[in-house]
């Protein structure tokens, strides 16, 4: 099977030096074909090679021609939902293997709410929630995606592809791995990925995206020193392990002593807040001594926590979601006794199934308007 994506660098890279052509090219071809399809409607798409990537060597245009005939991208977008408020899209992308991941546009905007006391400036921003994998083998029982199984690694280029479609909707700002899969069991896609994301064509900071694990102890002990300044997500979910491997049965090999120190050691290495997503089942993780537990298990870190509302759409869940009163009262002991910032996702973009990431957007329930950006919370 030759290249899957124009947008698998490494792959590219090989083939190009093979036939003796400047590596170089890539970011050309790169730039022309996000330049050029953000311009344009798919179904508006002819695409000629020779006419949409002028000046390449000669001997390219064979090489382009052969792995992806007139097709700039191995996706195609083959559906999209938005949500009655118009703040979430989500776009169902079919890859070259007809399989399909899904990406979540959220919007939002930066005028809203006061950062440091200060109106916050900016405008309207897009995040853009990605998948990493099709499927996903840690079988979490309170997730959709847990119950598909592992079907398949995205390449860095599927992985791109999908910021691409999202452009062609929004400006995109954010990025966070927290769609379908599990991002540091595909972790050298992901890392070639991200740091194509900071060049061009598509200029990302670092510090604007976040990569969210359920905890791959021996990843988290790599990342720093692959991409430094990349935000961390870690789906705690528990603040014990039997809790923990109760709903995410693969935390069995991952055991929380272990994670943390591990936690600890990256916090000390990148010197960053890390954001901690915490969902909250109904009489599983969300009573008083839980959030005592959690704000024990914490209060040494500098991190964000956000308590996730459990949201049922999707799943053949056992599980059912807490109640706001819970959910505040868990909140209150992690901020008052512990001192620990700690945020409620709002849910969002229910009515077309797009909630089941684990995207941080907003402060508390009720609030049905600002979202928050996600590195306003951890940095
Ligand atoms: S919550 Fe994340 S890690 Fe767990 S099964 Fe779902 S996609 Fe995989």
């Amino acid at each position: 099977m030759g290249i899957r994506s124009v947008f698998d660098g490494g792959e590219m890279r090989i083939e190009f030096e093979k036939y003796g052509i400047d590596s170089k090219f890539i970011a050309m071809i790169w730039k022309h074909v996000f330049v050029n399809l953000k311009a344009l409607k798919e179904e508006e798409w002819e695409w000629d090679w020779e006419k949409q990537v002028p000046s390449l060597p000669s001997l390219a245009y064979p090489l382009l021609h052969s792995n992806f005939k007139n097709k700039p991208l191995s996706s195609s977008l083959h559906s999209v939902f938005h949500s009655s408020d118009n703040v979430t899209t989500k776009l169902l992308i079919k890859l070259q293997s007809g399989a399909f991941v899904e990406a979540v546009i959220m919007r939002y905007d930066t005028r809203l709410g006061r950062y440091a006391g200060q109106p916050r400036p900016g405008g309207l921003r897009a995040t853009l929630c990605i998948s990493s994998q099709v499927g996903c083998k840690m079988g979490c029982n309170f997730c959709a995606t847990g119950t598909m199984g592992f079907k398949a690694n995205l390449t860095s280029g599927e992985i791109l592809e999908q910021l691409i479609h999202a452009s062609t909707f929004s400006q995109i700002r954010n990025v966070v791995f927290m769609g379908m899969g599990e991002p540091l069991n595909n972790y050298s896609a992901v890392v070639e990925s991200v740091r194509a994301m900071t060049q061009s064509p598509f200029q990302l900071s670092l510090k604007r995206i976040t990569v969210s694990t359920v905890g791959i102890i021996h990843a988290i002990k790599k990342l720093h020193h692959d991409l430094p300044g990349l935000n961390l997500a870690v789906s705690l979910h528990a603040p014990a392990q039997d809790i923990r491997c109760k709903i995410m049965p693969a935390a069995r090999a991952f055991p929380l002593g272990k994670l943390m120190d591990s936690l600890q050691e990256y916090q000390r290495n990148s010197l960053q807040k890390i954001l901690i997503e915490y969902i909250m089942l109904d009489g599983v993780n969300d009573e008083e001594q839980h959030a005592h537990q959690l704000g024990k298990l914490l209060e040494t870190f500098e991190v964000v926590v956000n308590l996730i509302p459990f949201n049922s759409i999707g799943t053949l869940s056992q599980y059912k979601p807490t109640s706001e009163e819970k959910v505040s009262n868990f909140q209150k002991i992690m901020r008052g006794t512990y001192n620990i910032r700690t945020t409620v996702r709002k849910q969002m973009g229910q009515d077309i199934n797009g909630a089941c990431g684990q995207l941080v957007v907003n402060n508390s329930p009720g609030n049905t308007h600002p979202l928050t950006d996600i590195e306003d919370l951890v940095i």
